[in-house]
């Protein structure tokens, strides 16, 4: 079911949710709704549920106009953070909360509600109350009861936010083929770009009410769009410099542009550098007039990347730079000595008031 969400408005009192946001997700599409707290996602999820009317705009399914519909007519699977069961009812209850009230024959609940607790892997499991389940096999629970109305769109709201690392893990990877296996639309909420990343077929990047960008994760981490998207999307080093003829210039060294149409310059330019796009070489061994000559502060080794904090001489800003840890490992760095940085590419941003240097 493809899914169009078109100049929905919605505010609470005088507080903008969301402002004009329109949306196509294709049939059969994982879709992720990324942003920080507060930039409306789960507010536009309800819109698409139902469970909220926009104030302007429509939503339409597969063609059909459904602005007015009740949510239980939409045909909508919703899973929210907090699992929401219901605490007094068997885990088989729970998922068979939706059939019973749409008045499915005994039966025929018996063989789905027992299909369902095979699909997410808790058959044997379905006399226990939730109380009696770990955080993982809860959420699991929610998704068989959002699962059971068979729904061709299924809604998450952070459905992993309460789980500890290793289980979300485990979980996105399963909803991912849960997903593909069914065949539904799926659009979930989340603040964390690596689940973002790692699941959807398509990311959609919210603030304040607004989508910032929309596109394949690696089209949206490659070309962020607007330097709110680059700022989001994890640690950067963010400099002012300026751009000449597709090159940035940090401290007088030039560095290759990303995606640098429209960015001839001469101008102002903010400057981003990934952490792990920069590399670090031991002192003289790098002498072609794109390295830095940087001190090392600290040296945080950790699983595959070890973060090593320097201060360009001359600079008052440190940056990061990401190594593998191998790398690292063979570099032996030690806080205090001298290296040289060089940074492999750029992102850059011209400043707002478009002035020549
Ligand atoms: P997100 O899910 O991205 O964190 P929300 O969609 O929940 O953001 O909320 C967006 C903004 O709208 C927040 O500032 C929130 O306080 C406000 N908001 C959401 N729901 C309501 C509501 N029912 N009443 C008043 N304000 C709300
Ligand atoms: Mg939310």
């Amino acid at each position: 079911m493809s899914i169009h969400v078109r100049d929905v408005s919605k505010a609470f009192g005088s507080f903008r949710a969301l402002d004009r946001v329109s949306l196509e997700i294709a049939d059969g599409a994982l879709v992720a709704l990324l942003g920080p707290s507060g930039s409306g996602k789960t507010t536009l999820l309800r819109v698409i549920a139902g469970l909220e009317q926009p104030d302007s705009g429509t939503i339409t399914e597969d063609g059909t106009d459904v602005t007015d519909r009740h949510a239980r007519a939409r045909g909508v699977g919703f899973v929210f953070q907090h699992y929401a069961l219901f605490r007094h009812m068997s885990v088989f209850e729970n998922v068979a909360f939706g059939l019973r009230i749409r008045r499915v024959a005994r039966a025929e609940v018996t063989r789905r509600v027992d299909e369902l607790l095979r699909l997410v892997r808790l058959e044997g499991l379905g006399g226990r109350r939730p109380a009696q389940l770990s955080g993982g096999q809860r959420q699991r629970v929610a998704l068989a009861r959002a699962l059971a109305i068979r729904p061709r769109i299924l809604l998450l709201d952070e459905p992993f936010g309460a789980l500890d690392a290793k289980v979300r893990v485990e979980l996105r990877q399963w909803l991912r083929r849960l997903h593909d296996e069914i065949g539904m639309t799926s659009v979930f909420v989340t603040h964390d770009q690596e689940e973002a990343f790692e699941l959807a077929d398509e990311v959609v990047v919210m603030n304040q009410g607004r989508i910032e960008q929309r596109g394949a994760p690696d089209e949206v981490f490659d070309r962020p769009a607007t330097p709110f998207v680059m700022d989001f999307l994890g640690t950067v080093n963010l400099f002012h410099g300026r751009i000449e003829n597709g090159r940035a210039f940090w401290h007088g060294i030039p560095i290759p542009v990303a995606g640098s149409a429209g960015v001839a310059g001469p101008r102002a330019a903010r400057v981003y550098l990934r952490p792990h796009e920069l590399d670090i070489h031991r002192s003289g061994s790098a002498t072609d007039g794109a390295s830095l000559s940087a001190e090392v502060l600290r040296i945080a080794p950790g699983g595959a990347v070890t973060r090593v904090a320097c201060r360009p001489a001359g600079a008052d800003e440190p940056v990061q730079v990401d190594l593998p840890s191998d790398r690292a490992r063979d570099l032996g760095l030690r806080p205090g000595e001298t290296v040289r940085i060089t940074p492999r590419t750029a992102r850059v941003f011209p400043v707002d008031h478009d002035y020549v240097i």
